[in-house]
């Protein structure tokens, strides 16, 4: 799968243009899907669209990118990308012996930022913070309300964990 360099600059689709002032953008994947993009050119093509939580325009992923999500993330499946924060840049790019700005996945996993909500645990009242840093500590509170009825830290829903496995046992 190869994007077309001009599609890179599809109004439609985050392109080099959305960058200001060469600064990377933080954004966190809602969902990735393939889609039928109609280039500028009016030329059809199916692409793999991934859509954010911010409130940006989505981007088209070529193979490049797509790999280095994979790695950043140790996952090929694009259902496990949702939740996930990626940084975006621009980076200079050989096409058609041309020398292109395309935006590049970089290779990190952003930061939790200060600014983001907290969460507390509801059995111990710690702050929830995920130590891999793959979820914000809402999503955490989230996912162990699901699993145990209550907003965990990684501690408590590993006890809660132990529990559950010696009531089965
Ligand atoms: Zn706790």
């Amino acid at each position: 799968m190869q994007t077309h360099w001009k599609k890179l600059t599809n109004p439609n689709y985050l392109g080099a243009y959305s960058i200001e002032n060469n600064q990377d953008l933080i954004l966190t994947i809602k969902n990735v899907r393939e889609e039928r993009v109609t280039g500028p050119d009016g030329k059809k093509d199916d692409c793999v669209v991934c859509y954010f939580y911010e409130n940006v325009k989505p981007m088209i992923l070529n193979a490049t990118n797509m790999k280095m999500i994979t790695k950043l993330y140790k996952t090929p499946f694009i259902e496990e990308w949702a939740g996930k924060k990626i940084q975006v840049g621009i980076e200079k790019v050989k096409a058609f012996g041309d020398i292109v700005d395309a935006l590049r996945v970089r290779k990190i996993i952003p930061q939790i930022e200060q600014t983001e909500e907290i969460v507390k645990c509801s059995n111990c009242g710690n702050d929830i913070i995920n130590p891999s840093g793959r979820m914000s500590s809402v999503q955490l509170a989230e996912y162990t309300t699901q699993k145990y009825g209550q907003a965990l830290c990684p501690a408590c829903a590993t006890k809660f964990a132990q529990e559950t496995q010696n009531n089965v046992d």
